[in-house]
């Protein structure tokens, strides 16, 4: 169990005073790139070129509601880099989607692909619209427009989207047979997280959340903990938060938290995370029977070894992040740590591992669905956890030969293998003309 001292809590505090609140994901991405970069030999005119995406196709997609009337919503779908393969990411359906935060969510991809050794770019869309406001057919309508707006630049060698926030299996369904029956083949490697019904893998939703439990045990290991004798606390309990919780549990872990919108369950002997309902089995349902409920803030600053945000981004800040207890963070949401928190969590010696490594294992086994579509044979469940495994622990130890190599905390290192990769690709196949 960590406590920092006194001085490096009030160092952490001073810092995160004068520190500015916030950054879009456009200023972070670049931010990343550019303080990875310095760690690194590389060309600065690759950097430069990674700090632009390729392309940002903006759409806009008319759709008849059930009453006749007819709406327009704005849709995007940026494409940063395809040095190493073709583009990858999901599509969004939420009221906040911007130009901009497609395009610095399609960096992030970029790395996570990178990181990840998966032979494909990043890429990140999605449409202005708040999906609870639709009904089934309406969003039907919407996803088929929308599809056919991105018909010439989405494909399975071109760019495969994915689900992500207010989009599902159904939804990439709706997709792939709007672009089979206008290509007049059926193409199932157009888009990933499809059901296995129409060639989705099985796996692919818990992947995740297994990634995440494999790299805090894998970073457990390395950090010389017995995974019987940590105690993790879980922020979320959706599909990354329940999954991760339910796999370390099993593997000997005591969750003593976990949480959902409404608050956490709290228990330091330990919760039996198969009788709590993740968000799936019924939504927001986690503190329903609890004998003890605390509040999210709480959870995050408990005294544990293993502190897992798998809820929403920015939830570990400038405010709370002299206050947190444990020893380790694994980043199961994308981007929950702010850039101040993290300067003041490496001030006080907090181990960050960070998102586009943690829950990497979704884009993997969407890598692993894109093989079984365009080879038109499914893989069986063992054979997907087997894989990831694999790909997890060689992204893991890529990430550690790096953090050993430079000193440098595990975000930088992720970020190290990463860029080495792209720049790698860019610097051999040059730029034309
Ligand atoms: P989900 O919708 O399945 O579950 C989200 C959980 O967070 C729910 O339990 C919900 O109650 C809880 N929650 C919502 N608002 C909260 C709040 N203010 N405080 C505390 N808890 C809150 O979502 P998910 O798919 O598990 O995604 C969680 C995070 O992981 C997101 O950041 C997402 O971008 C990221 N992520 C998801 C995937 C994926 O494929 N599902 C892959 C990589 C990263």
């Amino acid at each position: 169990m960590s406590s920092s001292s006194n001085a490096s809590r009030e160092a952490a505090e001073r810092q995160a005073k004068e520190s500015p609140v916030s950054e879009s994901a456009l200023e972070t991405a670049r931010r990343q790139l550019q303080h990875a970069a310095e760690s690194l030999d590389i060309d600065p005119n690759i950097v430069e070129r990674l700090k632009h995406p390729k392309r940002v196709q903006e759409v806009a997609v008319p759709i008849k509601r059930d009453d006749g009337s007819v709406d327009v919503f704005n849709g995007y779908r940026a494409q940063h880099d395809s040095v190493r393969g073709p583009y990858k990411g999901g599509l969004r359906y939420h009221p906040d989607v911007t130009r901009d935060e497609c395009v610095g969510l399609s960096m992030w991809m970029t790395w996570k692909c990178a990181v990840m050794d998966l032979p494909f770019g990043g890429a990140k869309g999605g449409v202005a619209v708040n999906p609870k406001e639709l009904s089934e057919t309406e969003k039907e309508r919407l996803t088929r427009r929308f599809t056919e707006e991105l018909r010439e630049i989405i494909g399975p060698n071109q760019d495969i989207p994915a689900p992500d926030m207010g989009t599902d299996p159904q939804t990439m369904a709706w997709m792939m047979d709007a672009y089979s029956m206008q290509e007049g083949e059926t193409t199932p490697g157009v888009v990933t997280g499809k059901p296995p019904v129409i060639g989705g893998s099985e796996g692919r939703e818990e992947a995740p959340g297994r990634s995440v439990a494999l790299i805090t045990r894998l970073a457990c290991e390395y950090y010389d903990r017995d995974l019987d004798e940590t105690t993790v606390a879980v922020q979320g309990y959706g599909s990354v938060g329940a999954n991760a919780a339910r796999l370390l549990d099993e593997w000997g872990a005591t969750i003593v938290a976990v949480s959902d919108v409404n608050g956490a369950l709290y228990d330091p002997d330990g919760i039996d995370t198969n009788s709590v309902p993740s968000h799936d089995e019924e939504p927001e349902a986690v503190t329903r029977d609890a004998d003890t409920v605390i509040s999210n803030d709480e959870l995050l600053t408990l005294d544990v070894d293993v502190l897992i945000p798998a809820a929403l981004g920015n939830v570990i800040t400038q405010d709370n992040a002299a206050d947190i207890e444990a020893d380790l963070v694994v980043e199961g949401a994308n981007g929950p740590t702010t850039a101040t928190a993290d300067s003041i969590l490496e001030t006080r010696d907090i181990a960050v591992i960070p998102d586009i490594l943690a829950n990497a294992g979704g884009v993997t086994v969407s890598y692993f669905e894109w093989l079984q579509d365009i080879n038109r044979r499914a893989w069986s469940l063992e054979r997907v956890y087997d894989e990831l495994e694999t790909e997890m622990e060689r992204a893991w130890r890529a990430v550690q030969t790096e953090f050993e190599r430079h000193d440098v905390t595990w975000r930088d290192a992720a970020y190290i293998v990463a860029l080495s990769r792209i720049a790698a690709a860019h610097e051999t196949r040059g730029l034309w003309p």
